[in-house]
């Protein structure tokens, strides 16, 4: 920790807060922010687009395989603040936000070769430290050595309500039961697949923020940030 700067691992089940929560620790530290479903989604979009899933999921694995080293997927952070992901230079972040990209995105997560290739890029992301990452398996496989590690949780219902706000306001007409339909068989196919499923590390913190607004988040994390390492997000 030669720069005194750590690595924050941020994993836990679908729409509990986890990006939104990572966003605010990395900008009150100056650290990088690394959203590592997007990354996922990417692929998924690519995949959709180019006929290699079907709506049931079904993967045309070779022909995913041999075109996978050729995508550019970058993740990049403007003035603003916001973080974009662009496939092969366009930005597609909107793109891969849909419920259509949701309903397939853990199909292809759960390919090996697709997680391989992924964890490349993700690992290359932590060289520097100064990170703060979200995901299903960083605080267990991508960096299984992060200084801190947490594990979010909260209720069915204000994890689903949470994202059909988010996709309401975006404009895109889904139903409360399909969007809550959609996060249980995401949370249920990420924690049983093989490769690296969604779980707890060992040495994770849980917050459950079914009842915590962000600064209840960031004032628990405060208390732990400054007893154990003299760190404190700003806000
Ligand atoms: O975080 P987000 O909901 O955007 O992630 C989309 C999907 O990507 C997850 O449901 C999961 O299938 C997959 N994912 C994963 N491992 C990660 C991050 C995301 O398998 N580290």
């Amino acid at each position: 920790m030669a720069s005194g700067k750590i690595i924050i691992a941020i994993d836990g089940y679908s729409s509990t807060g986890k990006s939104t929560f990572a966003k605010l620790i990395a900008k009150g530290l100056g650290y990088i922010y690394a959203d590592s479903g997007a990354l996922y989604r990417a692929i998924t979009y690519f995949a959709i687009n180019n006929g290699f899933i079907d709506m049931d999921g079904k993967i045309l694995k070779q022909s995913l395989k041999r075109i996978l080293p050729k995508l550019l997927i970058e993740q990049k952070t403007n003035a603003k603040g916001e973080t974009n992901t662009f496939l092969n230079r366009a930005n597609i972040e909107r793109q891969i936000r849909s419920q259509r990209v949701s309903d397939l995105v853990s199909y292809i997560a759960e390919v090996d070769f697709v997680r391989d290739y992924v964890d490349v890029i993700l690992k290359g992301m932590g060289v520097q430290k100064g990170l703060v990452m979200d995901g299903r398996d960083i605080g267990t496989a991508v960096f299984p050595d992060a200084e801190v590690k947490i594990f979010m949780t909260a209720s069915d219902e204000v994890r689903a309500r949470r994202r059909w706000e988010e996709l309401k306001a975006k404009g895109e007409a889904v139903s409360l039961s399909g969007v809550l339909e959609n996060l249980k068989r995401r949370d249920k196919i990420d924690s049983t697949r093989e490769k690296n499923p969604l779980c707890q590390a060992k040495d994770a913190i849980v917050l459950d923020n079914s009842d915590m607004t962000f600064q209840d988040e960031i004032d628990w994390l405060n208390e732990i940030l400054t007893k154990r390492f003299g760190l404190f997000i700003e806000s």
